[in-house]
């Protein structure tokens, strides 16, 4: 490697694994020996269609997604996904239930009131989101319970998934900073949502996961860039798709395939956060504001116990490879985003950064 390579605790875009990093640079400059660019490759070319392709069978593979499910790999992250949910599966006069479990959750509310009528079935919010409340109201007829599986800034995570009260709805999920992090069992699903930055590559192209006896159930017009249905039958090309990015998702779900899958991975992801909540824990200048059972393996916020210069830590860190530690604007302090591809070095060198200021600042 030309380059030092540092420890990017962003919580997106995320880190991404090195062979996808290295794939892309060679990709770039020509693909699969072309003589071109993936950057210039035509949607319309066969070696792009076999890269959907591929990369359509391995999520499906990775993830045992049932065939009655469609992949799709759109534009506009996940922040569209919030109106083109319900666009495309609530009526005006329909309910849909939705969990406030944090700023991406309250932005997903505000986007399907212009649909339908929302029901919020629980909100944490006037406790800053420290925990998820899991007791929900919700509407007996609701058409899909909207949940966030990891909230990203908050650092909490569903461990199990709720019920829907009305036996023929169903969840969506928005899974932005957990999709390909654990298992997920798709009875009850009706559509998964993820923007790819933070799990499986670039940002660019957002993953959505649709079960097909779900839509063309509303009235509405949809414009046919918004409609699901426009995508799933051109196979996500019905216009130019984000060919580099989907590549970048190829290759790092590649890697996870090679490492063994979402079994290996979730017990990795078990052990990382596990080692740095424990460091939190024990550490006598630092805490987790999270309630225990709620915290999340992906994002691991962390404050100091008294006031401190936060600064002075990020700095601290920075000087040793640890990079952007810093935590969301919305609630301050740290947090150490550590998806998949963050490795256990990561972690042990955060945790050794840790005990070092504590020794040098705990009186
Ligand atoms: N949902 C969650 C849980 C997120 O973490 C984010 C991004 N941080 C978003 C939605 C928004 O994603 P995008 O930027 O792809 O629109």
């Amino acid at each position: 490697m030309k380059y030092k390579k540092k420890y990017n605790f962003s919580a997106g875009p995320g880190m991404l694994p090195q062979d996808a990093l290295d794939a892309a640079s060679e990709a770039v400059l020509d693909y699969e020996n072309n003589g071109m660019s993936i950057l210039e490759m035509s949607h319309r070319s066969q070696s792009v269609i076999d890269l959907m392709n591929n990369t359509t069978s391995l999520a499906r593979e990775l993830l045992s997604i049932p065939d009655n499910f469609h992949i799709l790999w759109l534009q506009g992250g996940a922040s569209t996904q919030f109106s083109m949910i319900p666009m495309n599966l609530l009526s005006d006069e329909q309910t849909a239930d939705y969990t406030d479990t944090g700023l991406w959750a309250d932005k997903a509310i505000d986007e399907a009131k212009a649909f339908g009528l929302v029901n919020v079935a629980s909100s944490t919010k006037e406790f800053i989101y420290n925990h998820i409340n899991k007791d929900l109201e919700q509407s007996p007829k609701a058409i899909y319970l909207h949940i966030t599986s990891n909230n990203t800034i908050y650092g909490t995570q569903w461990k199990s998934f709720p019920n829907t009260l009305n036996p023929n709805g169903f969840i969506v999920a928005d899974m932005s900073s957990d999709i390909f992090s654990r298992k997920i069992d798709f009875n009850s699903f009706g559509l998964i949502y993820a923007g790819a930055q933070k799990n499986m590559g670039p940002a660019g192209v957002t993953m959505v996961i649709i079960r097909d006896n779900i839509l063309g159930k509303i009235n509405r017009h949809i414009p046919t860039m918004f409609d699901y249905n426009t995508h799933i039958n051109k196979k996500s090309a019905f216009n130019t798709p984000p060919v580099s990015a989907i590549f970048v998702v190829n290759r790092t779900l590649s890697w996870l395939k090679e490492l063994g899958g979402v079994d290996i991975i979730e017990d990795r992801n078990k052990i990382k956060s596990e080692k740095l909540y424990q460091e939190i824990e024990r550490n006598s200048i630092f805490k987790c504001p999270v309630n225990k059972e709620d915290r999340s393996q992906m994002n691991v916020p962390f404050i100091f116990t008294e006031k401190r210069d936060e600064n002075k830590f990020l700095q601290f860190c920075a000087d040793r490879g640890l990079m952007t530690l810093k935590g969301h604007r919305s609630v301050g302090g740290f947090r150490a985003s550590i998806y998949n591809a963050m490795p256990l070095e990561g972690i042990d060198a955060l945790v050794a950064a840790m005990q070092d200021y504590e020794s040098l600042h705990s009186k």
